[in-house]
């Protein structure tokens, strides 16, 4: 119910519910140990009454019970209010200031030499008992002291209205104190929502004040800082890779629309026609290609391209991937030399996309080794892992640029890989689906001597595979 209000009224609410209850738990517990201790100290003055009233009549051993009275009535140095009952219950005698607070001369149950308490007497004149049964010249009476409550029932009545009055005052009091006091607590959380009002996607390097307090709302702003810091990576990326995307594909076409017109500005050849068809299918093809790293690379974004982990053989598919590239090398007289174990190793993964990783690497190698140059393929295991290695003899890599080569879009040298028909994707794609499989990717590298990279999976178990392609 409390939902739909602020935090500084929810909390100041719930503050001032609990100080009502535990105040109130507190009077109700106050208030009932006063009246406690107001007839424990009655109690004790009617017990000494008590022992007083006994103690005269022990000196008065001499009179009978009827001139009990007399006796007490012309000594009457006891100051006290009591009554007297014989065996029978009958009254012998009651003090004039018992009789002048109109009680009753009823005889009280007391039996044994137990002290018995009640209360009686009229409306606004309430007297506390005490009877205790003592003898008389060897005859049991009964004696019966009283304490006017009065006084004590007023203290009682105004010590609960003095409750009554300041516990809502004080309830009201400490809800305004609490109204303030979480105000102030709260003023970052103002700052913080104005701040995050004023960040969107045009504003994305604006981040968020933090409090100077050490306390939990500096580390929800240091926290969110550092949220919109991943945050305007992802977006500054997504934005880079927009706009590469778009000028990558921007030049085929622009390549096909310029073949085009040249070709129809005058009558062609046969000859010339031909070409100009062949260029246009070239670039043709290089831009679908591209178009298909492209949805690749978005679907692995948006985590749609969930890979089936299943056992894949990785040394046929590897194999596959070799003799995909035998021609491509043959072309370039570059000779590709396959060492793969004979053994059958399995990896988790998916056979077609390991096959295009590894196409990429062999391709990659004789793309990027010069003609009579060597690329050499090895699949080696280790008792868990399978091991992939691609090396080739060829340009090799710069030391600063190998922190680049998985970016997405990034060549050496540009003209070099667009001649190759390279689109600056197959390694950023190469690494996303060796991370998918659970593998790592390294690259080493040296200026004019070629480059090696290198692929760890972890291995899966031959009784494991076979459990799972039984299942
Ligand atoms: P591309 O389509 O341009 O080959 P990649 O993502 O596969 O795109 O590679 C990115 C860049 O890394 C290449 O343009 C090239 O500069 C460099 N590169 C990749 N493999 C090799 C290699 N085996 N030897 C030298 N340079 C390489």
């Amino acid at each position: 119910m409390l939902g739909r209000f602020s935090i500084r009224f929810r909390l100041t609410a719930w503050y001032s519910l609990s100080l009502a209850v535990v105040l109130g738990l507190l009077a109700v517990a106050s208030y009932f140990a006063m009246r406690a201790s107001m007839y424990r100290a009655v109690d004790v003055d009617l017990r000494f009454s008590l022992a007083g009233v006994a103690q005269f009549l022990k000196s008065q051993q001499g009179s009978t019970l009827s001139e009990l009275p007399d006796e007490i009535g012309r000594k009457s140095t006891l100051g006290v209010l009591f009554q007297i009952f014989d065996d029978q219950g009958k009254l012998v005698y009651q003090s004039d200031g018992l009789a002048s607070h109109h009680i009753k001369p009823v005889a009280p149950t007391a039996s044994g030499t137990a002290i018995v308490y009640r209360e009686t007497g009229p409306e606004g004149w309430p007297v506390r008992l005490a009877a205790q049964r003592v003898t008389f010249r060897g005859q049991p009476i009964v004696v019966e002291v009283a304490q006017p409550m009065r006084f004590h029932y007023a203290s009682l009545r105004e010590f609960a209205t003095s409750l009554l009055i300041s516990l809502p005052l004080l309830v009201v009091i400490a809800a305004f104190v609490g109204y303030w006091l979480s105000g102030r607590a709260l003023a970052p959380v103002n700052r913080i929502v104005e701040d995050a009002r004023a960040i969107d996607s045009h504003r994305l390097s604006q981040r968020l004040s933090v409090p100077a307090a050490h306390d939990e709302l500096r580390r929800l702003s240091e926290t969110l800082n550092s949220m919109l810091d991943r945050i305007e990576v992802s977006v500054t990326r997504i934005k880079q890779f927009t706009a590469d995307a778009s000028h990558e594909l921007r030049a085929p076409v622009t390549l096909i629309q310029a073949a085009a017109e040249y070709t129809l500005r005058r009558e062609r050849t046969r000859e010339e026609l031909v070409e100009a068809m062949e260029k246009i299918l070239r670039e043709s093809r290089r831009t679908s290609q591209l178009i298909d790293s492209l949805l690749l690379l978005a679907r692995a974004d948006a985590d749609e391209e969930v890979l089936q982990p299943a056992p894949v053989c990785v040394d046929s598919v590897l194999r596959d991937a070799v003799d995909r590239a035998r021609e491509f090398a043959a072309g370039k007289n570059i000779r590709l030399a396959a060492a793969i174990s004979e053994d059958a190793l399995h990896v988790n993964g998916e056979a077609a996309l390991l096959e295009r990783l590894f196409f990429v690497l062999i391709e990659n190698g004789i793309k990027y080794t010069p003609e009579n140059g060597s690329v050499s393929v090895a699949l080696r295991s280790s008792p868990d892992e399978v091991v992939v290695e691609v090396s080739d003899t060829g340009i090799g890599i710069a030391p600063e640029d190998l922190p680049h080569v998985f970016d997405r879009f990034w060549r050496a040298d540009k003209a070099r890989s667009r001649e190759m028909g390279g689109t600056g994707l197959g390694l950023s794609i190469a690494k996303w689906i060796v991370e998918k499989s659970g593998g790592t990717i390294r690259v080493e590298s040296a200026v004019g001597h070629g480059s090696k990279f290198e692929i760890r999976f972890p291995k899966l178990q031959n009784d494991r595979t076979l459990t799972t392609s039984q299942s």
